[in-house]
């Protein structure tokens, strides 16, 4: 077997033989310790039996390791430049293809009855282009796509933002919409010393364990995170002051609110910052009930 991609020499000989740059703008920061992936792959659950879509293979180092450890790996990278050193890098794993597609351009749902009829179970995992961590996360876990876990290598800081608990900084309507599509768990902080070029800040590993169903219940999933988003809309305001602007614009009128705070029995001074997702939910369902 050849050496490992993931190798700061092996890393350097594929650039150059491809007379190829970095694209910063791509987000293209490749990892060059095949430890940490190998950690990334543990920890994404996957077996022999499952299937694999990665977002973003670079020059094919996490594709390897995870070819070499499942059924079959269907990777997305967008930058065409890459798609013959893909060619060459994977010759060697047959199991592997790639697709040259924006990831979120792409139809996943067609993809598991194309390709993963044969497959036990389908995790998602990538280390993410920072420029479009935020909206390749939500789009897997908005689209309630079959998969068992999503694993990705992210920026430290949206990292403690995702796997934040109430009362702490980080805690915010991201937290709140990791929480209620998965269970989210950092699995290990990783230097920026292992990427080629370094990127300016730390990294993180985490891993999202999809849910069957969401841990609280509403009617109106929409409305929850319409209440999530403008209760943080001015952290340092109480949850009333930011709700009367969000139900005059929507409704016209808030006299609804002091009604659905006392319903959900939830103090109308405390800050977004304090409340849990079933707080949330709570008040959705109480506003929902006033017809808001
Ligand atoms: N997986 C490789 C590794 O770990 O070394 C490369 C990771 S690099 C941080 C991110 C990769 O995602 C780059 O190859 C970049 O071209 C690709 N990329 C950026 N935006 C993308 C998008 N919207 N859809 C698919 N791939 C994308």
């Amino acid at each position: 077997m050849s050496q490992a991609i993931a190798t700061p020499s092996r890393t350097r000989a594929i650039l150059e033989k491809h007379n190829l740059a970095y694209k910063k703008s791509l987000g293209q920061n490749f990892i060059i310790d095949g430890n940490i992936l190998r950690r990334l792959v543990e920890a994404s659950e996957v077996t022999t039996a499952d299937g694999v879509i990665e977002v973003g293979p670079g020059l094919g180092a996490l594709t390897e390791q995870f070819a070499r450890r499942a059924k079959k790996v269907v990777a997305y990278e967008i930058d065409q430049r890459l798609l013959p050193v893909l060619e060459d890098t994977l010759a060697p794993y047959e199991n592997t293809s790639i697709h040259h597609q924006d990831i979120l351009e792409a139809d996943l749902q067609a993809l598991f009855a194309d390709e993963f009829k044969d497959t036990t179970h389908v995790v998602a995992a990538g280390n993410l282009p920072y420029y479009v961590t935020t909206p390749i996360i939500m789009m897997f876990l908005e689209q309630r796509l079959p998969i068992k876990t999503l694993t990705v290598m992210i920026q430290k800081e949206v990292g403690e933002r995702l796997a934040a608990a109430p009362g702490t900084k980080a805690y915010g309507s991201l937290s709140l919409a990791a929480q209620y599509y998965a269970e989210t768990e950092t699995i290990l902080k990783v230097p920026a010393t292992v990427f080629m070029p370094r990127p300016n800040v730390d990294s993180t590993i985490v891993r999202f364990r999809v849910r069957e169903a969401p841990p609280v219940q509403v009617g109106d999933e929409r409305l929850l995170f319409s209440v999530i988003r403008a209760a943080f809309a001015q952290r340092r305001k109480t949850l009333a002051n930011n709700l009367i602007r969000w139900i005059e614009e929507k409704t016209g009128d808030q006299s609804a609110l002091p009604a659905a705070f006392d319903v959900a029995g939830i103090e109308s001074r405390r800050r977004a910052e304090t409340l849990t997702l079933a707080e949330f939910a709570a008040l959705t369902e109480a506003l929902a009930t006033e017809q808001v």
